[in-house]
């Protein structure tokens, strides 16, 4: 027989058929390992008492061991009776349950059994509620698992207890001795054993600090250690421009950098220079200036002869940035070229052609880059714009353009850092935490609902000063036809509000991409005033001369969606000013209306925002696709993530993790579920 080992397929304990074997794998339980580490969700509090301290009709669980056959009585439609006795320490009482007579199976002579339910001292009755688990020995909690219609508590817990017989001492210890010692931590067969059956609530919180430790460590090692091959591969491209020709770029630029800006183009140009790929993410809130820091990273790779590519979500956007650019290397020799779904054929063979010579420098573009025909001549680095709005393929669609080119991701969703840590891991993370001086901070109000007829005459004295207004209509996620209804009657109103003296533009999310960019466009020459829109109002959108923004139902929105909506205005040299009309009913709701008048700070929003909704709400967090932890909880348990995250970086950079012994079991176990993920792929 071959040897047993912890990975063996979950079948191999007795009495799993083809049906149960199924529920099994719809549970994700595989292997034993999976199935000792199918854990409870909750436990019940059992606290089993003795006859002698409780009082009449007080609701208690007792304990004890059938010593009667369970009896059912019919009577009446459909009612029943099921009475059994019970034999406690001190006394033999009675039990009944009303119109459960299915519970007739659970209720074996001789078993020992635990019933929660009201106690009727003068008849020496308790009346049950329900039966709690059949538990051997003094646990006082009953262990309650995910289950499904093909399997029942009992069958798992009775899987479970029949594996840890058989496999616990072949369950690893993967947490390396020394960090187990210094957190003190329980081993994890321990763990695993107190999980399922543990005598006191301590010992549960105990061994769950393991289990979260434990699942954290493989999650963020597996992460950290493709950082770290990457890194140490020197397969990537090494670009060494020359310095002085870079600050001679700079110089040209309209404006000085921040000292955010000088720090963030530091940790991006090193990165180039290296031989590894580099694999970078900035954030950076609306408006603090990512544009020019992709902008020099770019010059940085054509001085030394390399292409560049920079994709963004949308034409508008794209052009925005061509526009920028251009303007930019009109100073300069560097070359730059515009791609996009509305380009004419003509032209793009052109584009395409000179790409491929190398002759263009510099392409900028939407997902019209990422076609095959489109073909660079050598793409240094790839720089991709808000980066969440496109897929995992189609970004690395991009990045294969070119042989390891460096790939820098933008993002101006702020992340919180502890999210940051388990969704964005394998890559560096550099943070543009500064705004450009002379911004004047977005003054937010909030009002009450019914206050439109008051905004539009706020927004009016603004148009008079020829600035220009958002009003975004609110937001009814379930259906887009619904949004559209509410935007053109918003619109409707506002129009008639203004007459004939502004003219006023909707934009909504049925229209096409062409239609929209229009809208956006007509918006931007300042042929509307005015622009009624759904949320789908694009988040790079650049208008400098819009002052207010007005949005409706605000209590509807996450902080993080907010702050994006209201970084539309405030981009340019005059104040500003963002209206929430809202009437939030609970004070959580009132909580989140008034922080958005206190702080126009991002980072601080979405820590706030994940604060008071939890992770599961997060705008941009479900985008950037959360990882599922079994048992551990990325927010609830922030503090031993992070202990975790650099205890894996020391692990790594010590340089020993590949060699010393102490590693090797959680080397093997890293290898191994690479291994049957593969297989189960
Ligand atoms: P985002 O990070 O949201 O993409 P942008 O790159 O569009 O921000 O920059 C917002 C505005 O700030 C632009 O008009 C840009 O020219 C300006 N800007 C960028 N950096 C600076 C700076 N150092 N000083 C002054 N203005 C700046
Ligand atoms: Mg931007």
């Amino acid at each position: 027989m071959a040897t047993m080992t912890i990975y063996d397929p979950v079948e191999v304990i007795s009495g799993i058929g083809p049906k149960r074997l199924d529920s099994l794998h719809a549970l994700g339980i595989y292997t034993i390992y999976d199935l000792l580490t199918h854990f409870p969700f909750r436990y019940e509090d059992i606290q089993v008492r003795s006859l002698d301290e409780i009082e009449d009709q007080e609701k208690v669980t007792l304990k004890g061991h059938v010593v009667t056959q369970a009896v059912v009585q019919y009577y009446g439609h459909r009612k029943s009776r099921l009475s059994f006795k019970m034999s406690l320490d001190s006394a033999v009482v009675s039990v009944t349950f009303f119109n459960q007579p299915y519970l007739k199976s659970k209720i074996n002579l001789e078993d020992e059994i635990a019933v929660f339910g009201k106690w009727d001292s003068l008849r020496q009755n308790l009346s049950g509620f329900k039966i709690l688990g059949t538990s051997d020995g003094d646990q006082d909690f009953e262990s309650v698992y995910h289950v499904n219609s093909g399997i029942k508590q009992k069958t798992v817990l009775n899987l479970i207890k029949e594996a840890y017989d058989r496999y616990q001492s072949l369950i690893p210890e993967i947490v390396p001795e020394s960090l187990r010692h210094r957190y003190r931590l329980m081993t994890h067969k321990e763990a695993i054993r107190s999980m399922h059956f543990p005598q006191t609530e301590e010992e549960f919180q105990k061994a769950t600090r393991q289990v979260i430790y434990q699942e954290f460590l493989v999650y963020q090692m597996k992460l950290q250690l493709i950082r770290f091959k990457r890194k140490s591969e020197r397969n990537g491209q090494a670009i060494y421009y020359d310095v002085q020709k870079l600050k001679d770029f700079i110089k040209l630029l309209p404006f000085e950098l921040t000292d955010g800006q000088k720090k963030v183009v530091n940790e991006i140009c090193r990165d180039l220079r290296a031989p590894f790929e580099m694999n970078r993410l900035l954030q950076g809130d609306v408006g603090s200036g990512k544009t020019v820091v992709a902008v020099i990273a770019l010059v940085a790779s054509i001085l030394d002869g390399y292409q560049g590519a920079f994709m963004v979500p949308t034409e508008i956007l794209a052009e925005q940035h061509f526009q920028t650019i251009a303007q930019l290397f009109s100073k300069t020799d560097y070359t730059v070229s515009l791609l996009t779904g509305s380009t004419k054929s003509k032209e793009r063979v052109e584009i395409l052609k000179q790409l491929a010579s190398g002759e263009l420098d510099l392409l900028i573009g939407t997902h019209a880059l990422i076609q095959e025909d489109v073909v660079f001549h050598n793409l240094g680095l790839v720089i991709t714009d808000e980066q969440h709005r496109f897929g995992v393929k189609q970004r690395q669609l991009l990045n294969d353009k070119g042989n390891n080119p460096n790939v820098l991701y933008m993002t101006a969703t702020p992340i919180p850092r502890t999210l940051a840590i388990t969704t964005m891991g394998e890559m560096d993370v550099s943070v543009l935490d500064q705004m450009p001086d002379g911004r004047i901070p977005i003054r937010t109000i909030w009002s009450k609902s019914d206050q439109l007829a008051k905004a539009l005459t706020f927004i009016e004295q603004e148009l008079q000063k020829g600035r220009q207004a958002y009003i975004i209509t609110p937001l009814i996620e379930k259906s887009e036809l619904i949004d559209l209804k509410n935007a053109e009657e918003v619109h409707q109103k506002v129009s008639e509000f203004y007459g004939n003296r502004w003219r006023v533009g909707l934009l909504h999310g049925r229209l096409k991409p062409n239609e929209k960019d229009e809208i956006m466009h007509a918006f931007k020459d300042n042929q509307y005033q005015v622009l009624v829109s759904t949320t789908v109002i694009e988040v790079g959108l650049n208008v400098p001369n819009a002052t207010v923004m007005v949005i409706q139902d605000a209590e509807r929105f996450g902080l993080a969606q907010l702050h994006q909506l209201r970084g539309r205005v405030g981009r340019g040299e005059a104040e500003s000013y963002c209206i929430l009309l809202a009437d939030p009913k609970t004070e959580i709701g009132k909580e989140r209306m008034k922080i958005m008048t206190e702080s126009t700070d991002g980072f601080y929003l979405s820590q706030k925002d994940l604060e008071l909704r939890g992770s599961g709400d997060l705008f941009g967090v479900k985008q950037s696709g959360l990882p599922q932890f079994k048992y551990a909880d990325v927010i609830k348990h922030a503090e031993i993530l992070d202990t975790v995250n650099s205890d894996v970086l020391l692990l790594l950079n010590e340089g020993s993790f590949f060699e010393k012994k102490e590693y090797q079991p959680l080397r093997e176990f890293l290898k191994t579920e690479q291994n049957l993920a593969q297989k189960l792929q």
